[in-house]
């Protein structure tokens, strides 16, 4: 019999979702009107830098906490309280000690009233599913990292959610088991043999989540935010040496990175001050000068990718240096790549004397540390209390004032044009 066509809704909508905690004066803003749909049938990654929000996303998905604007609805239906259909796996598993792997699984089962004798076969296949199988009598203690997790992963799937939720699941555990958990979840997932009809995965891993999913959601952060989506058209299996699959991961690096760009177009106004209209961002300058020279020693392009994980960095830690880099003109994001501009060249090579002065010329054409400089050229004593600036900045950047503050100061150290006296609380010029 022809079934009626119908309109199936996506298994999650989240409509215009906000989330502030605590209240003013100390009211946060963790999420702004955030949106997107999970389709059943997709596996969808959320990256955004630490603080951006996401961990929030999830526990509203999943019904723990209620967002302080804005719809879920699950199934097409408001969502109201806890979601019984969704399963959340944190970074770090709570096993019971005290029960053996096996019996871990059933405590889960038994929890969703599986009868007692489908239990124990139950728990025996999921056991083996996660690759588990000699270990099922051992105890939480007696297994690795990596094991426990995958203990985690059984006992999450013996719920049968139609939503799993991870949550950095794999970011806690060494790089090889990683993988071959990386590896089993897709597997499973590929094979349906799990009933879940969804997975929405949390992660600041870049080239996880290109492994992983049919969509990713990229975050930013002050306040959090989704700043695009984009579809990921690789075939499983997915080999991370692929040609195609660097691109896709230079895509959403790009993506990630493209961040700055959108906010140098940022909407900062300080009253008196039209120039100052972006935020400085958080960057050591004396840490630039290595990115600086290891892209300089790599013909003047690099792979973004590749230069955190060489630095030992996560992007996210990297991206304040490469935005410091664009602001101060020596260096340019291009396709996940990036590029040395002249200045940037000329810096590499230079001794530390004249990259103090390249630094120098180049800070004072960013309007904040030049307006800086400048009211203490003006100043008699070439002094000037920082709750002056603090307190003109705060019009514009709200409680990151201070911090501005400290990052000119920072900057301005280095370029050897002005400082900060911590007894007087004042900043001066220097020479
Ligand atoms: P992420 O998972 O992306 O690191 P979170 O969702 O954990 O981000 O947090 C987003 C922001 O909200 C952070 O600045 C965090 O400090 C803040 N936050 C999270 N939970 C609370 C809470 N219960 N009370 C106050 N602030 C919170």
């Amino acid at each position: 019999m022809q079934q009626p066509a119908t309109a199936v809704a996506p298994l999650i909508q989240l409509k215009k979702i906000s989330m502030a905690y605590g209240k003013s004066p100390r009211r946060f803003v963790a999420l702004r009107d955030v949106s997107f749909d999970v389709a059943a049938g997709e596996f969808v990654c959320v990256v955004g830098p630490s603080g951006c929000g996401k961990s929030t996303l999830l526990r509203i998905i999943a019904g723990l906490i209620a967002p302080t604007k804005g719809k879920v609805l699950y199934n097409g239906q408001p969502l109201n309280g806890v979601n019984p259909h969704a399963t959340i796996v944190f970074q770090t598993f709570a096993l019971f000690p005290w029960l053996s792997v096996i019996e871990n699984v059933q405590v889960a089962l038994k929890a969703r009233g599986v009868p007692l004798a489908a239990r124990q076969t139950r728990a025996e296949q999921l056991v083996e599913l996660v690759g588990l199988a000699g270990f099922a009598s051992a105890y939480p203690r007696e297994l690795s990292g990596g094991m426990r997790q995958k203990v985690g992963f059984a006992r999450a799937m013996a719920m049968e959610p139609e939503l799993l939720c991870l949550d950095e699941p794999f970011s806690a555990l060494d790089v090889l088991s990683a993988e071959a958990l990386r590896g089993e979840l897709i597997e499973l997932w590929l094979k349906r043999a799990m009933p879940t009809q969804a997975i929405l995965m949390i992660t600041h891993n870049i080239e996880e989540a290109v492994e992983l999913a049919d969509r990713v959601v990229v975050m930013a952060k002050d306040p959090g935010r989704i700043l695009t989506e984009i579809a990921i058209g690789l075939r499983h299996p997915r080999n991370r040496k692929d040609v195609a699959f660097q691109a896709t991961v230079d895509r959403v690096y790009a993506a990630v990175a493209g961040r700055s760009a959108a906010d140098l177009e940022a909407q900062i106004v300080v009253p008196g001050l039209p120039g100052i209209t972006q935020r400085l961002p958080r960057a050591n300058l004396e840490a630039l000068a290595g990115l600086l020279e290891k892209i300089a020693a790599e013909k003047g392009r690099s792979d973004l990718p590749r230069l955190a994980t060489e630095l030992g960095s996560d992007l996210h830690e990297l991206l304040p240096m490469v935005e410091a880099a664009e602001r101060l003109g020596l260096a340019r994001v291009e396709q996940g790549d990036l590029l040395l501009l002249p200045a940037g060249q000329t810096y590499a090579e230079a001794s530390i004397a004249v990259r103090k002065e390249l630094i120098a010329g180049r800070a004072l054409r960013v309007p904040l540390v030049r307006w800086v400089y400048e009211t203490l050229q003006q100043d008699d004593n070439r002094r000037v209390d920082r709750d002056y600036f603090v307190d003109t900045l705060r019009a514009g950047f709200g409680d990151a004032a201070g911090e501005q503050v400290d990052i000119a100061v920072d900057w301005g150290r280095y370029a050897e044009l002005f400082a900060y006296d911590k007894d007087t609380d004042e900043l001066y010029l220097e020479g």
